[in-house]
Order: structure tokens, then C-alpha cells, then sequence
């Protein structure tokens, strides 16, 4: 369960350049909420404020009624998936989908249960012993979204995950993402500069212009309007 408030969130970078005046941005519990428009937007800037990799600059962001402004990302309960995967190209898959269970200090019967059957949901079962440079990049995204979920988080992030595939793939894993979504009810937050994807994939989206959140609607309400 989380339900994720934006209240007036700004960003303004050390050499004084403002990226996100405020967005205002009320995200429901299972919502999957994509930002989209144009390189240099504020995409990233914004979620990565949410993940706790760029600091808040003003404004509030609350999960579940807890201000996260000051928490480190570790103690945010989010996981992020990125674009270009992020996965140790030394471990095996198995390995890669563990390491922050490992870390977080959890017993290796329930590492074991929660690999394999993460590993199950993706169709990564026969994979598991391989390292990423064995591996597809269809098969590399399933292993950096294995990555996230195997950390039950409250919150997923994705910033521009399928833009290294081939158009044929990308179409295939939105479909697989959308669907893991549903089935998980996790409450996510997704950037790309793709306006087909953002339409196909959101329940909501919010449209970014210089930092603003200039609309927000569901795809319906942006885009099919007379
Ligand atoms: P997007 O993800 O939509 O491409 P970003 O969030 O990366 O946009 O960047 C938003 C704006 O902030 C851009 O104008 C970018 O040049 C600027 N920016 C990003 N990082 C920094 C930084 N560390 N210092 C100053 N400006 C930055
Ligand atoms: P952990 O997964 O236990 O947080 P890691 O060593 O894997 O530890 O990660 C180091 C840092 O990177 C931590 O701050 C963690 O929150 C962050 N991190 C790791 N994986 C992800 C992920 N998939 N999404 C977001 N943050 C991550």
C-alpha cells in the first residue's frame, strides 16, 4: 500500500538553475502514473528527487504520510529500474536479483524462495546461473525489473527502462510490465519521452514542460478530446 504525495516539490540545482518550479501530484495506492514530455523537461530530475537520489529543494514529499524529503533511498521502500539496467556484469542473474536482500541481511531460505520464484514470474528460470553479457536485452530488463520486485517495494520507479530495445521488444515488455503491474498492485511512477508508450502504459499522465506539470489526466482525457 502507498499512496505518494507531491505538495509544491521543486528542485533548484546548486549553480542556481531551477528545474521544477512545484508539481503538485497526488499519486493513489496501485496507481501507474507516467511522466512524459521532452528531453530536458525535469523528467528525471523528478523521480529522482522521489527515489532520494537528488534532494528535495522545497516543498514536501510524502509515502503514506511520512515526509521522505530527509530519508536516505534505502530507508524509502522504493526500487528503481533504469535504462541502462544497472546489473553487476560480474554476479550471475541470480545473483544480481539477490544483492539487495543480501545486503539487507535476509536469511538465505527466504533469498532462495523469493529469487526463484521472481525468477519464475519474469521467465527466468533457466537463466539464472548466466551472467548479463549472456543475456539478451529483453532478457537484461526482466533481470534489472527482478532486481526491483524482489524487494516487495511500495513504490516502483522506472526512468526510460525499454529505450535501449528494438521496437519489437519494447512493444512486448510495456505490455509485460503493465501486466507484472496489475498483478503486483504497486504504485509506480514511470518516465519516458514517448508519447505512444506514456499513452499505452498510464493510468495517469502528467505532461512536463520546463518543470511544470502542465497536464495531468488519464490518457483519454489528454489525448482522445475532440
Ligand atoms: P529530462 O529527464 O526530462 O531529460 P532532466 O531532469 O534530466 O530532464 O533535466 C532537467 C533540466 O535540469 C535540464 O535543463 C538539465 O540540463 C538540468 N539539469 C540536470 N541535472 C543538472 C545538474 N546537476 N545541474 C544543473 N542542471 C541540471
Ligand atoms: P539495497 O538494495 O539493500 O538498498 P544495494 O547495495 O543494492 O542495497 O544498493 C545501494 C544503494 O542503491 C542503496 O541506496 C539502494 O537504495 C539503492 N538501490 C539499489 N538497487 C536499487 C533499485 N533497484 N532501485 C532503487 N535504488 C536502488
Amino acid at each position: 500500500m502507498a499512496e505518494v504525495i507531491l505538495k509544491e516539490v521543486g528542485k533548484t540545482y546548486p549553480n542556481g538553475f531551477n528545474a521544477i518550479p512545484a508539481v503538485d501530484l497526488h499519486i493513489a495506492d496501485g496507481e501507474f502514473i507516467v511522466l512524459v514530455g521532452p528531453s530536458g523537461c525535469g523528467k528525471s530530475t523528478l523521480l529522482r528527487m522521489v527515489a532520494g537520489l537528488e534532494s528535495i529543494t522545497s516543498g514536501e514529499l510524502t509515502i503514506n504520510g511520512t515526509v521522505m524529503n530527509k530519508k536516505e533511498p534505502a530507508d524509502r521502500d522504493i526500487a528503481m529500474v533504469f535504462q541502462n539496467y544497472a546489473l553487476y556484469p560480474h554476479m550471475t542473474v541470480f545473483n544480481n536479483m539477490a544483492y539487495g536482500l543480501k545486503n539487507r541481511g535476509v536469511d538465505k531460505a527466504t533469498i532462495l524462495k523469493k529469487v526463484n520464484s521472481v525468477g519464475d514470474m519474469l521467465g527466468l528460470e533457466e537463466l539464472l546461473d548466466r551472467k548479463p553479457k549472456q543475456l539478451s536485452g529483453g532478457q537484461r530488463q526482466r533481470v534489472a525489473m527482478g532486481r526491483a520486485m524482489v524487494r516487495d517495494p511500495q513504490v516502483f520507479l522506472f526512468d526510460e527502462p525499454l529505450s535501449n530495445l528494438d521496437a519489437k521488444l519494447r512493444v512486448q515488455m510495456r505490455v509485460e510490465i503493465r501486466q507484472l503491474q496489475r498483478k503486483l498492485g504497486t504504485t509506480t511512477l514511470y518516465v519516458t519521452h514517448d508519447q505512444v508508450e506514456a499513452m499505452t502504459l498510464a493510468d495517469r499522465l502528467v505532461v512536463l514542460n520546463k518543470g511544470n506539470a502542465e497536464q495531468i489526466g488519464t490518457p483519454l482525457e489528454l489525448y482522445e478530446r475532440p
